[in-house]
């Protein structure tokens, strides 16, 4: 009897670097492991999708890996950081602290999708403003908004959380924002409404102590 066989959608960028990106190599790779009538999706959030046999996903993406293609789950969990192109410069501008950034969070599951975002300068090309947790690098500190939202016509810009922290602080204090939404949220309540319902000062509260 033949088995359908079943497939399992990946979330496959070139990571964190001057822009998002993608090589000869890299292209060449995703290719290999696609068939004939098989689709690539463009994602407005730096991130392709990616339909794989179920049975193959571990070996895909070593495979992916070994080119230096970052794969992350698709659904309910923490998007891969969105970054601006960081034109100024990578130190300057803060890259190793969203490479940190990311791989703390990216893929951690939430009760809906949450789509952070990073930019090195206050210039803003990573539209930290209109994603659910925004970082802005302004001089030496890293600025942390949450609760924006670009879609729908109820759209709005986040709200300054903390201002002027560390990496080390922000890596804390994101993965806490991220740890209580996991624990608290409602099963497909965005973050917004979770911020909404939870009130802003009372995150800031547990957060931010
Ligand atoms: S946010 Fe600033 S550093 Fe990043 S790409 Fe835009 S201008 Fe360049």
């Amino acid at each position: 009897m033949n088995q359908i066989e079943r497939k399992v959608k990946l979330a496959v960028n070139g990571g964190i670097s001057f822009g998002a990106k993608l090589n000869a190599k890299q292209l060449a790779v995703i290719v290999e492991y696609m068939g004939d009538h098989d689709e690539l999706e463009l994602t407005t959030f730096q991130q392709l999708y990616i339909e794989v046999s179920e049975q193959k996903v571990e070996y895909v993406k070593e495979k992916f890996k070994e080119v230096g293609l970052s794969c992350y789950p698709v659904g309910n969990f923490v998007k891969s950081l969105r970054t601006c192109n960081f034109c100024k410069g990578e130190e300057q501008e803060g890259m190793p602290v969203a490479i940190e950034l990311n791989e703390r969070i990216a893929g951690k599951p939430v009760p809906f999708t949450l789509r952070p975002a990073y930019t090195g300068c206050p210039v803003g090309c990573g539209e930290p403003l209109v994603n659910d947790i925004g970082v802005m690098k302004v001089k030496d500190g890293y600025n942390l908004h949450i609760g924006g939202k670009a879609k729908g016509k109820d759209a709005q810009i986040g709200t300054l959380l903390l201002e002027q922290l560390t990496p080390e602080r922000l890596y804390e204090v994101v993965e806490k924002i991220i740890h209580l939404y996991a624990e608290q949220g409602k099963k497909r309540e965005s973050f917004v409404k979770f911020i909404n319902r939870f009130g802003f000062e009372n995150l800031k509260d547990e957060v931010a102590g």
